[in-house]
């Protein structure tokens, strides 16, 4: 197997070093402008401790790398993640550039880039780029892949421009693609037509959250067209229960897709868009998850050792590999 490096938190990682692999967590997700506005108890302090506590007991339990997929719109702050990443050093963390909307392109960009006004150069490219080869918030961490959105609002005017600039990323620096998708409303085949039409191959880009349906059929659609799929939300049962999620990844795997899923829960250490009564509706959305639960459950359904290997280690290395 081809080894090549690829950017951590803390400095270039070699592929084959990535061992197992959480494809999708977050270590914050912050509304930065609400949280100047509205809030009155941030302990920056005890967030931190918390995270690195969280992010240790992960590494204890073997996993050796997570890829935080946090970009503008979750409130990425690079300088906050690097102080958790260096008391984590045996953890890789990677990180990710890119913007996260469903509907309009952030206020910022409303008016930067083509409007109605006048038709101008896309400045998003170029800032996607930066942060991959130079660094990201004037620090030297680097992104190793770029991120976009789609939800059931479907190809807006602003998640397309996103999408293109991010694609146009892609051509230019060769950095796969998540997508966060909304698999119930199957808005993933407007993703297809968009990526086809810029030329991004499938095989660079992961479909995040397929995992939230039951639908194999069109599950196999999208593994046969080449795509990596995110089976990244173990624990957020009110989307999808537990059972359903893992008997979804064990038909994949019967039928032969294990080498086009990855495992994941799309957990943090901290996220402020949830009223902590709502998260208490979702006591196994954390870290440890698909260790502790969601393997053995696999296991249990004859999802062979192979298999599982493949969702938590080579699939997460060959992705980034190709890039
Ligand atoms: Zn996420």
């Amino acid at each position: 197997m081809s080894t090549r490096t690829i950017p951590s938190a803390l400095g270039e990682v070699a592929t084959g070093d990535l061992g197992i692999t959480l494809m999708h967590e977050h270590l914050f997700v912050l509304s930065p402008d609400s949280q100047i506005n509205w809030v009155r108890d941030w302990d920056e302090r005890q967030q931190i401790t918390d995270a690195i506590d969280r992010l240790k007991r992960l590494r204890v339990s073997g996993v050796r790398t997570i890829v935080d997929p946090t970009v503008d719109g979750l409130g990425r702050d690079i300088h906050r993640v690097l102080t958790v990443a260096e008391q984590v050093p045996d953890l890789n963390i990677l990180v990710a550039t890119g913007i996260y909307t469903y509907g309009d392109v952030p206020p910022y960009f409303s008016y930067r880039g083509p409007n109605r006004y006048r038709d101008l150069p896309e400045p998003m490219v170029e800032l996607f780029v930066r942060d991959i080869r130079e660094g990201i918030q004037g620090t030297d961490v680097k992104a190793c892949l770029l991120k976009c959105a789609i939800d059931e609002q479907g190809m807006t005017a602003g998640v397309e421009r996103v999408l293109r600039a991010v694609a146009a990323a892609h051509r230019e620096t060769g950095t796969p693609i998540m997508v966060h998708t909304h698999p119930g409303t199957r808005t993933v085949l407007e993703v297809q037509r968009v990526l086809d039409s810029e030329g991004v191959p499938p095989a660079a880009v992961q479909l995040a959250h397929s995992g939230d349906t039951t639908d194999v059929d069109h599950l196999s659609e999208l593994a046969e067209a080449g795509y990596l799929l995110g089976m990244d939300r173990f624990g957020v049962d009110v989307i999808l229960g537990f059972d359903d999620r893992v008997a979804t990844v064990a038909e994949m795997c019967r039928r032969g897709f294990a080498r086009s899923m990855v495992l994941s829960q799309d957990a943090a250490c901290h996220i402020d868009w949830i009223a902590p009564e709502l998260l208490d509706l979702l006591p196994n959305w954390h870290y440890q998850h698909v260790l502790d639960d969601v393997v053995p459950a696999l296991e249990q359904r004859g999802v062979e050792q192979g298999d599982i290997t493949a969702m938590l280690v080579d699939n997460p290395r060959r992705w980034f590999e190709r890039s």
